[in-house]
């Protein structure tokens, strides 16, 4: 029969299990086990609706069992089973899951070849860590024919009809033989096997079972010197099957719960937050939620899915049961366990389901509260979930027309120029100055651009506080909260800042000059601002472009990267300081050299364009500009 080839990327990485470069080769089993126990889920709701299947929740368990003499392992399910084409999708390639991370890894870092085994669960292929030889034999259900798979390693693999009298899959691993540096036989060892499995399964739901050797003593031998015993076998349960999350808090390890997530939800790091948290009420239930250490690669993409696991007294009813999660907390994974949900429930009637409703709100308050209780009492971990997913929470204040955003503002950080740290709100506020009226922030690339804007000269003077934001959501998000604490927030882009008057205020006169530079100036520039103002931002800069009304600069920027035809545009304004030199040399050639004035002015519009972030509208005219100055 012709061998197939496996695709390249798995061949890759069959090539580092089999030549073993990983160490930790005990969760080779863990991984077989656990598709073992996906299978049985699989049937297992199946024949909650379909009365052909025959079996009840009791009848479905997981078989190991070993053979010293011809090196044999085998792991028996009598789960869904795989049909030919199964059999081809997923064994011939490494499940799409798994595989699309292994390769976005892979791409990033080639050199990292072994963390990244170590890190993954890479399921099946693992087996070929320990393994020189495997055998898949299976039979699906509905499917009249049996199939073997059968693969020694990166050269391919056969598949071939088969016979099999039950519906279900055989694992039927050929231990690698010994070798100076490696013991392999320690894995058809039954009291290694039961450790791993205690270790590593012992929360799969469904009995995992093994035909144990025990020793006893002759019923007939005599009881005096030398009594004699004898070997029997004697099948035993293997794991307790009690669910993680049904088990109190002080009796699982932190290594416990980190194993569960990472196999669970295919992280290969440990969670930075593991909350467990048991509800009896109104609606009982049982919850084990996960904060994840790293945005996940495909967080911000629609292949990834928000949502808990959803069991109904041990068995899984949904997958991904969005509606128990809030939009803003689309990062937690998790597992919610209830009585009260009903088994046979439709995804339709779920949404609608008031237990399903009552469970979500008090699992977001719970949520809201470990992050508020982490806030305070372990902020370095705080920074580590605000880099991960801070603007998620943003996202929040600015979604569903701000309702959240009382809920979530206390969770904010920024960036405060002053105490040059993330700060919340809060302490933003408790550190204000008597004399200062706003919250004040500023919108820009980077922290060290932003403070160098010369709109930062005065506020810096007065020693206020501003935060400074490079995020995309930033503007939404301020504009979003509007306040805090009954300070009004202020950008100080486009908002009068309020700051404490100067004692020199303008006279009479300096108003008229002030006036007469104003009009020549909208006069030179006509449509390309709506207004020219005298700024009360600027001291030792001239000019300062700020934007009027709704949009700022940052939205227009991002509108039109959104749709460039978008042809969305902020108003802006032209803040001027009529003292600066640069203006008052600009007004001293208007009666002897008006064009000479013009270019000035035009340059101030350019420079205050490119200060602002925004574009230079024709840079081709203004480069003339300076070069006709030049001259
Ligand atoms: P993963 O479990 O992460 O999807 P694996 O490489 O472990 O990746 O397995 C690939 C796929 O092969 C599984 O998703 C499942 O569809 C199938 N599979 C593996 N083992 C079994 C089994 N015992 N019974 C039925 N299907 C199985």
């Amino acid at each position: 029969m012709a061998k197939k080839e496996f695709k390249s990327e798995s061949k890759r990485l069959l090539d580092l299990m089999i030549n073993s470069i990983y160490t930790n080769r005990d969760i080779f089993l863990r991984e077989i086990i656990s598709n073992a126990s996906d299978a049985i889920d699989k049937l297992c709701f199946l024949s909650l609706t379909d009365q052909n299947v025959g079996m009840t929740r009791s009848d479905f368990k997981i078989e190991v069992s070993a053979d010293k003499d011809s090196r044999k392992l085998t792991v028996s399910d009598n789960g869904i089973g795989m049909d030919e084409a199964d059999l081809e999708d997923n064994l011939g390639v490494i499940a799409s899951s798994g595989s699309l991370k292994f390769k976005q890894e892979m791409d990033k870092d080639n050199n990292d070849d072994i963390d990244i085994i170590g890190q993954f669960g890479v399921g099946f292929y693992s087996a070929f860590m320990v393994a020189k030889d495997i055998t898949v034999i299976t039979k699906k259900y509905g499917c009249d024919k049996a199939y073997m798979w059968h693969s020694t390693g990166a050269d391919g693999y056969t598949i071939e009809e088969c016979d099999k009298d039950t519906v279900g899959t055989d694992i039927i691993m050929i231990m690698k033989d010994n070798t100076e540096e490696d013991n392999y036989d320690e894995y058809l060892e039954q009291y290694k096997l039961s450790s791993l499995i205690k270790k590593y399964s012992d929360y799969i739901r469904y009995p995992i079972e093994m035909e144990m050797k025990r020793s006893r003593r002759k019923e007939d031998s005599n009881d005096s010197d030398k009594p004699e015993y004898e070997e029997y076998f004697e099948k035993e349960t293997l794991n307790s099957m009690i669910p993680i999350w049904q088990k109190p808090k002080k009796d699982v390890s932190d290594e416990e719960y980190n194993n569960f997530y990472k196999e669970k939800f295919m992280d290969y790091t440990d969670p930075l937050k593991v909350i467990s948290t048991s509800v009896e009420g109104v609606v009982t239930y049982k919850a084990l939620m996960f904060i994840p250490a790293k945005t996940p690669y495909n967080y911000y993409t629609k292949e990834y899915k928000k949502g808990l696991q959803l069991y109904s007294s041990g068995v899984l009813i949904m997958e991904n049961c969005e509606d128990l999660l809030p939009e803003h907390f689309r990062f937690v994974k998790g597992v919610v366990d209830s009585p009260d949900v009903s088994l046979n429930i439709s995804r339709e009637m779920l949404q609608q389901d008031r237990v399903l409703k009552q469970m979500a709100k008090t699992l977001e308050k719970k949520i809201k509260n470990e992050l508020s209780s982490m806030l305070k009492k372990d902020r370095e971990t705080y920074e580590k979930f605000w880099s991960a997913f801070g603007s998620q929470l943003k996202y929040g204040c600015v979604s569903d027309y701000g309702v959240n955003k009382g809920e979530l503002e206390d969770l904010l950080l920024f960036y405060s120029s002053k105490q040059k740290k993330n700060i919340t709100l809060k302490e933003y506020v408790e550190a204000m100055k008597e004399n200062q009226k706003y919250i004040y922030y500023v919108i820009g690339e980077t922290v060290e651009a932003i403070d160098r804007l010369p709109v930062l000269e005065l506020l810096k003077e007065n020693d206020f506080d501003v935060l400074y934001l490079t995020q995309e959501v930033d503007e939404f998000c301020m504009q979003s909260l509007m306040k805090y604490a009954d300070k009004e927030i202020k950008s100080v882009l486009n908002d009068d800042l309020g700051l404490p008057e100067d004692d020199n205020k303008e006279t009479e006169d300096e108003k008229k000059d002030s006036e007469g530079t104003i009009n020549f100036m909208k006069e030179t520039l006509g449509s390309r601002v709506s207004d020219v103002v005298v700024s009360k931002k600027l001291k030792s800069y001239p000019v300062v472009l700020t934007a009027k009304g709704g949009m700022s600069f940052e939205m227009e920027k991002y509108f039109n990267a959104v749709n460039p035809d978008s042809g969305m545009k902020a108003n802006r304004v032209l803040e001027i300081n009529p003292n600066h030199e640069a203006v008052k040399a600009m007004m001293s050639y208007i009666d002897t050299d008006m064009p000479k004035a013009k270019a000035y002015c035009q340059i101030l519009l350019a420079q205050a364009e490119l200060m602002a972030g925004v574009e230079v509208e024709n840079t081709a005219d203004y480069t003339e500009l300076v070069l006709s100055l030049m001259k």
